[in-house]
């Protein structure tokens, strides 16, 4: 019987198994990709907006010093527009803060450094090539029933296995899922004119656009649009791909010209009713599946893992139960405070952004005045999508 068993080798997964080194406990990690596919991930197009937070946290688990400098870009600037307004609201680094908000590196990149910083940890054994097919609790644990018929047990489960997480149903915990009907595409481009590293999103009414600065003259593209037309830009070549992102970016930037692949991604958004129950909690996607647009499900996962890590090392150095009502209920609480305010903001933005109705078309460069024009307001935006 292991201490710990960590359902999901993603980020959060990984984050929380290296939170657990030297804390003196065995670890179980049960991911169904293969082990070259965690070693050496492929790219899947996400480009993660890093708040300093997050940084510190990679800092602390070993992982930021194994990403090449050369892949991680600065994100001085984020400006919102609305649609044909020109109106833009501006969020910058407050007065004594860093010269930047946050910086952006591929995912690719850093579920590889998470899986290096904890891959050969003391005490951890990875269980690889199989899924979690069946949860049973007993009274002092609980044991999985893998796809292939191994069987693991802990005294303490985390679920780490995403959104639509499979261990979080067999343990009984409910989830309020959302499928947006829109689909997010993911694809980079070269351009001639300079980002000046500043991101810049914008709504209209039947798409969102988002350009994130890369490194050089280099841009991811997010374009939100309705299934449709998912399926056909994802399909044209490139010649017609570049035609139709310059259109769609309002040549902001110059001639867009793809490079590589375009990723889809359908929208739905999850929330756990629960993020604990008896010998087990739920972290990263699985407890909170956000919607991309904020672009904080990945640096909230980071937080999770490290709250629950912090809570576990703590008990486990006094000699208490690591699997506590009391610790998880902690775990809980806390989280729930981190997550439930952005989780809320987040689909009101959604929600006010997608709504093409005349109410929400008059409400939004107002919105986006009145945000502007209060700057403890602004402040205040900027202060909860950077400190997560
Ligand atoms: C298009 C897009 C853009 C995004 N951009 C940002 C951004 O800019 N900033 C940000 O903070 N976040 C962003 N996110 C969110 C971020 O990518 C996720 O929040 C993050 O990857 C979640 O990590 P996770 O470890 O919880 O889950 P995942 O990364 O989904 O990992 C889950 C792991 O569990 C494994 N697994 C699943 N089921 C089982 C099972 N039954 N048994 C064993 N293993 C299993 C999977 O194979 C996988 O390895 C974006 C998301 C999308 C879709």
């Amino acid at each position: 019987m292991s201490d710990v068993m960590i359902v999901g080798a993603g980020p959060a997964g990984l984050a929380f198994a290296r939170g657990l080194a030297g804390a003196g406990l065995s670890v179980a990690v049960i991911e169904r990709q293969p082990r070259a596919a965690l070693a050496d991930p492929p790219d899947d197009g996400r480009e993660i907006a890093l708040t300093h937070r997050s940084v510190a946290t990679l800092r602390a688990l070993d992982a930021w010093r194994r990403i090449d400098p050369a892949v991680v870009a600065p994100l001085r600037v984020a400006r919102v527009l609305d649609g044909a307004s020109r109106f833009a609201l501006a969020f910058e680094p407050g007065p004594g803060a860093q010269d930047r908000l946050g910086q952006l590196v591929a995912n690719h990149h850093l579920r590889r450094a998470l899986f290096a910083a904890a891959d050969g940890q003391a005490g951890l054994t990875l269980h690889t090539g199989a899924g979690v097919a069946a949860v049973e609790r007993d009274a002092d644990g609980i044991a999985v029933t893998l796809a292939d018929g191994r069987r693991v047990r802990a005294r303490l489960l985390v679920a780490a296995d995403a959104r639509f997480s499979a261990t979080r149903a067999a343990l009984g915990i409910a989830a309020r899922e959302t499928r947006l009907d829109r689909t997010m595409l993911l694809v980079r481009a070269t351009h001639d004119r300079d980002h000046g590293q500043v991101a810049t999103e914008w709504f209209d009414y039947h798409q969102t656009v988002a350009l994130l600065p890369l490194a050089g003259r280099c841009t991811s593209v997010v374009l939100t649009v309705r299934p449709g037309d998912a399926g056909r830009i994802a399909a044209l070549d490139p010649a017609a791909l570049s035609a139709e992102l310059t259109r769609r970016t309002g040549g902001k930037l110059g001639m867009m010209r793809p490079v590589g692949a375009v990723h889809a991604y359908p929208l739905a958004t999850v929330w756990s009713t629960h993020f604990a129950a008896p010998h087990a909690a739920l972290i990263g996607d699985a407890a909170v599946g956000m919607h991309p647009v904020t672009a904080h499900g990945f640096n909230l996962g980071l937080r999770s893992a490290a709250a629950l890590a912090g809570l576990v090392r703590h008990a486990a150095a006094r000699g208490g139960d690591i699997a506590s009502p009391r610790l998880l209920r902690r775990y809980e609480a806390g989280h729930r405070l981190a997550a439930g305010p952005l989780f809320a903001a987040t689909a009101g933005i959604v929600r006010l952004y997608t709504d093409a109705g005349p109410v929400a078309r008059i409400a939004r460069p107002t919105l986006l005045r009145v945000a502007a024009g209060l700057s403890p307001l602004r402040a205040g935006v900027a202060h909860l999508l950077m400190r997560h």
